[in-house]
């Protein structure tokens, strides 16, 4: 794949040198990133710097994620496990937006839940997901606050907005030893990791500071509201 003669593949390649750099370990985690190009969930005017560790908007008043915080959200989700390929069965993302992380996902279970509450991304990830042919992750447009079905329990749950506290009831749909990943906070945020264990105890741990877009209420047929 090469545009105005530089090669993607070759710019990918730094951009998993770089997070080598910058501590991410989990050669699983650095496998899937390899593989998935980034620029594709971008507009064109921004493909040539699309594999820089920061991120770009992806409109309606959103981003799309750092390729560092989406390689140490993945790492942390399955730090926990050992084995290769789709270790899980079902993974929730809360806050999909244009549907990257949500690709990294995808190479970790059999099933992605994705909620976004801004109807036209969900389109936008849609779209990203068909032309790179991954077919494992169902979109939703939703409230990550509610929206998901209280019947199924999920290996893990991934959150990339943040609430100022984490919403309790989604420990409810974790299985037991699986985690949710999430930044807290507001002005000031932490990349939280809320584990649930054998006795339903939860077990917290804080990480990286960090800055996402805060975590709203409700859907939204524009982001107008965001
Ligand atoms: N990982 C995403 C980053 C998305 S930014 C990517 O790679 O593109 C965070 C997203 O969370 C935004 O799209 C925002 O609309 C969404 N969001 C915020 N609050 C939400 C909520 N309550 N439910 C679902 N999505 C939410």
């Amino acid at each position: 794949m090469s545009n105005s003669g530089f090669t993607f593949r070759r710019v990918r390649e730094d951009m998993i040198e770089n997070l080598l750099d910058l501590g991410i370990k989990d050669f699983r985690v650095l496998d899937a990133m390899s593989q998935i190009p980034r620029h594709i969930f971008l507009d064109e005017t921004f493909w040539s710097r699309a594999y820089e560790n920061r991120s770009w908007t992806i409109g309606y008043k959103q981003t799309i994620s750092q390729p560092y915080i989406v390689a140490k959200m993945t790492e942390l989700l399955i730090s926990h496990t050992n084995s290769r390929g789709k270790i899980f069965e079902k993974v929730l993302e809360i806050g999909s937006g244009c549907g990257y992380q949500s690709a990294v996902l995808s190479f970790f279970a059999e099933k992605v839940d994705a909620i976004e509450r801004i109807k036209p991304l969900v389109q936008k990830s849609r779209d990203n997901m068909n032309k790179l042919k991954i077919n494992n992750v169902i979109f939703k447009y939703g409230d990550g606050y509610q929206d998901w079905d209280n019947s199924i329990k999920y290996d893990g749950i991934l959150c990339a907005a943040s609430p100022r506290e984490y919403p309790k009831d989604l420990v409810s749909i974790l299985k037991k030893d699986a985690k949710l990943v999430l930044p807290v906070g507001g002005a000031s945020q932490k990349l939280n990791v809320i584990k649930k264990c054998e006795n339903d105890e939860v077990e917290e741990s804080f990480y990286d500071d960090v800055s996402f877009v805060p975590m709203l209420a409700g859907k939204s047929d524009d982001g107008n509201d965001a």
